[in-house]
């Protein structure tokens, strides 16, 4: 019966590669149970209906293991004083993290280094089912869980943009309000990549809600 368990736990835990359609690289995926409960424990807790800038959408069009139960457009946050641009695709967690990202820590950053509100965020990237940093082969990104965000650009209340690519080496207070808000970012996000993490993020931040090590407890900052 021991022999079986194991058995059965090695088949559960073996990774199954999946090839795109037509020209979509391959990624590698495996089950991971924790994902539909920690989203059904965040559906049952956090109340999304209520807001005008947060649509449901029916279904994910990823094959296989991309998608989620009942992912969202999120069109703004921050009580809708933040645009996002394009509207982006999130799973229930990322939501209220995007929302206590851009009201706890974009929003005092910019009112001290830029002396300015964020009006709009530039969305690079959320839901995608394709492989991390798009390389074929490698494990299922966390864009295919609609668990991650990437932002590319900061757009100012005095018409002014903030992009990670030329503001991250840019002058003292562009760079200052990128160093903060990415920094910050790690508080309320499980992994943050930004141009420090490799020339895959040199123009965009990268926050998702992946589960690092067996308890979750672990967090990639970079
Ligand atoms: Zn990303």
């Amino acid at each position: 019966m021991r022999l079986f368990s194991v058995a059965v736990a090695a088949l559960l835990t073996v990774p199954i590669i999946l090839v795109g359609c037509g020209k979509s690289p391959t990624f590698v995926a495996k089950e991971e149970p924790w994902r539909a409960d920690v989203e059904r424990a965040c559906l049952g807790q956090v109340n999304l209906a209520k807001s005008p800038f947060i649509t449901p959408r029916s279904a994910l069009g990823g094959p296989s293991v991309c998608g989620a139960l009942k992912p969202f457009d999120v069109s703004a946050t921050a009580s809708g004083r933040v645009r996002m641009k394009p509207a982006a695709t999130l799973q229930c967690g990322m939501i209220p993290a995007v929302d206590r990202w851009l009201e706890a820590e974009v929003t005092p950053a910019a009112r001290r280094y830029l002396h300015a509100e964020v009006v709009e965020i530039k969305v690079a990237a959320s839901y995608a089912c394709r492989p991390m940093n798009g390389v074929s082969g490698s494990k299922l990104s966390e864009h295919g869980h609609a668990n991650a965000l990437d932002v590319s650009a900061f757009h100012l209340s005095d018409g002014r943009t903030v992009t990670v690519k030329e503001g991250w080496n840019g002058g003292p207070g562009e760079r200052d309000f990128l160093r903060t808000v990415h920094r910050a970012a790690c508080t309320h996000f499980t992994t943050v990549l930004g141009p420090m993490a490799n020339s895959f993020h040199h123009d965009h931040f990268h926050m998702d809600l992946a589960r690092h090590g067996r308890d979750g407890s672990i967090r990639i900052c970079q």
